[in-house]
């Protein structure tokens, strides 16, 4: 591609709507446009890096042994229903001409499902693997960071279907590997991490690249590779619990007092001698309470876990007025009816707290487990913080923030049996089938790896996924265009992807440009072009070479290659990791 003919329009000027430097760079360097919110349009060079991510996943997941399909997006709202899920609030959905009710797909097991439900009839049918590289629709109430969170997406999405849980097993484990490989060659730092079963109720992880402007908070510990998202992050035993003398109850008077804050400024006490009671509503129709230390957070997918898998909701004022007698911020678990109480174990730890007194202005001291309230469940709900003891070896967590970039699930037979999805075994018996479901954000992939490889000048695509595989800048259109032009022509012979800057623009600008943009592979003709010689540089890396240009294929393919080849190592050791 010769720049003076190509679309890319870069930009000087920083964008003022993007915060993260993958969103700004993207902008700036012409890769995409935005429409609306969480709505973006690929231009050339964006449109090329996502094709290469696309391929690489292909590539891995056709090695796992799955075959690639198209399912259409636009999907019957009574599929949705077989399985319940119709209730998502992020499910865009629509009506036809003759009111029909239809969705965009946001993900296939349905679809998928009922192929098999209408295609399968015996066990020798399965296993299969079907995936499918797809635009996605998500009514995302925030979306950010331009592709890193938005409404319309390309998603690598991979539905498992078998005879057993042994089978799915299997098929899960490739997978994995799959997933590990191509987002190592893509040149993302990654940890795979245990998550939350709730949603599909089964096994699960997720693929979270680690980025400091990421919002996903995962845990690591670094003694013995525990490794799990905040949802699924479990916190040992608090120990043993040491006799505490009860101090008489003492109603003390905190007017305008609501947060942990200013209770604790106003008494002179400490947070964690504080209870918050939390109300929550369960789908059920129910109120709970659950009590966490006042310096801790209530984690609510530890609290739904705990619960049995029932979803909940904070209790609005109405209700907490209803049941405490107090307005929102004095609640306290003693005295409460009707309500079930749900402490986190870490209160099982010290006695005399200080809680809401149910009654507006007022607190109370010396409240104690046993003698003023009784504990219906102990259970682990508070939220994981840095430095936490790991549940396996007691070492210490490490708290990071990252990016998701993919999720495994282990369905089961779920949405089989809802959807009646059932297959003859050897013995003639219907069996519901085993189902599993794999999904790799793609554009998504495209910020991460921005986030993760760029530096002041601008990006540095990996190899694997670089928009071209190779730039040659020509310094001086006027006098060294033939040389260009040629090193340009011997490149393309040897099928290694190229663009041309051919501009009538200053070196200086060239330059900008081409760090801006961030090929890996740098090609400068300059003074040294009249005598047969060109530079070869590697962006981002102290890498100059003086080249003949006879010799210049040569180089350049053998400096691809050992670009490529640190890649292909990176996915070989996640390969051994998830194995
Ligand atoms: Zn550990």
């Amino acid at each position: 591609m010769r720049y003076s003919q190509a679309f890319i329009p870069t930009q000087r000027e920083i964008p003022s709507e993007a915060e993260l430097i993958s969103h700004r760079l993207l902008l700036r360097a012409g890769y995409m446009r935005k429409l609306a919110s969480g709505v973006y349009s690929w231009l050339p060079l964006g449109r090329r890096v996502l094709r290469r991510i696309a391929a690489l996943v292909r590539e891995e997941s056709e090695r796992a042994g799955a075959q690639e399909v198209l399912f259409p997006a636009l999907q019957p709202l009574e599929l949705w229903e077989e399985t319940g899920r119709t209730g998502m609030d992020v499910l865009f959905r629509l009506q036809d001409r003759s009111r029909r009710d239809l969705v965009l797909g946001m993900t296939h097991e349905e679809v998928a499902t009922d192929l098999i439900r209408s295609e399968v009839r015996s066990y020798r049918q399965l296993p299969l693997l079907l995936y499918q590289v797809q635009i996605k629709f998500r009514d995302e109430p925030r979306p950010r960071g331009g592709v890193l969170r938005c409404r319309e997406f390309m998603m690598h999405d991979c539905y498992s279907f078998h005879t057993s849980q042994e089978c799915l097993d299997r098929a899960y484990g490739k997978m994995r590997v799959a997933y590990a490989r191509a987002l190592a060659r893509m040149g993302l730092d990654f940890v795979t991490v245990e998550a939350d079963p709730d949603g599909f109720g089964s096994t699960n992880h997720r693929f979270v690249t680690l980025v400091d402007s990421g919002e996903d908070l995962v845990f690591l510990c670094d003694s013995c590779g525990y490794a799990a998202d905040s949802d699924r992050c479990e916190l040992g035993d608090p120990g043993p619990a040491e006799p505490i003398e009860a101090d008489p109850l003492k109603l003390v008077r905190t007017p305008g007092m609501r947060t942990v804050e200013e209770v604790t400024a106003f008494l002179q006490v400490p947070a964690e001698k504080l209870i918050k009671t939390l109300l929550y509503c369960t789908q059920d129709g129910d109120v709970v309470a659950a009590l966490v230390r006042g310096d801790r957070d209530l984690n609510e997918a530890k609290l739904e876990r705990a619960l049995g898998g029932v979803a909940v909701e904070m209790a609005s004022a109405e209700v907490v007025e209803r049941i405490t007698g107090a307005p929102v911020g004095f609640a306290g678990p003693q005295g409460l009816e009707g309500v079930r109480i749900i402490a986190d174990r870490e209160l099982q730890i010290g006695g005399n707290w200080v809680a809401g007194a149910n009654q507006a202005d007022a607190h109370v001291l010396n409240v104690n487990a046993g003698r003023d309230f009784q504990v219906d469940l102990w259970a682990d709900l508070r939220a994981a913080c840095d430095g936490d003891p790991c549940p396996r070896c007691g070492g210490e967590l490490e708290a990071l923030y990252g990016i998701e970039m993919a999720h495994i699930f282990q369905i089961g037979t779920r949405f089989s049996e809802a959807m009646g999805a059932y297959f003859q075994d050897a013995a003639g018996q219907e069996c519901p089938v085993y189902l599993g479901s794999y999904g790799l954000g793609v554009s998504r992939a495209v910020a991460a790896i921005a986030e993760q490889n760029a530096d002041v000048d601008g990006l540095l695509w990996p190899a694997t996924v670089a928009p071209f595989d190779a730039t040659v800048v020509c310094l001086n259109a006027a006098q060294d265009i033939e040389v260009a032009e040629e090193v340009y022509g011997m490149l393309q012979e040897a099928s290694i992807s190229v663009l041309l800057d051919d501009r009538e623009e200053r070196a200086g600008v060239k330059f900008k440009d081409a760090d801006l943009i961030g090929i890996p592979l740098q090609i400068v003709v300059g003074r040294g072009a009249r005598d047969g010689w060109v530079e070869l540089r590697v962006r981002g890396r102290d890498v100059r070479e003086e080249v003949a240009v006879a010799d210049i294929v040569g180089r350049t393919l053998a400096m691809r290659r050992a670009l490529i080849s640190e890649l292909d190592r990176t996915a070989a050791e996640a390969e051994a990791a998830v194995r």
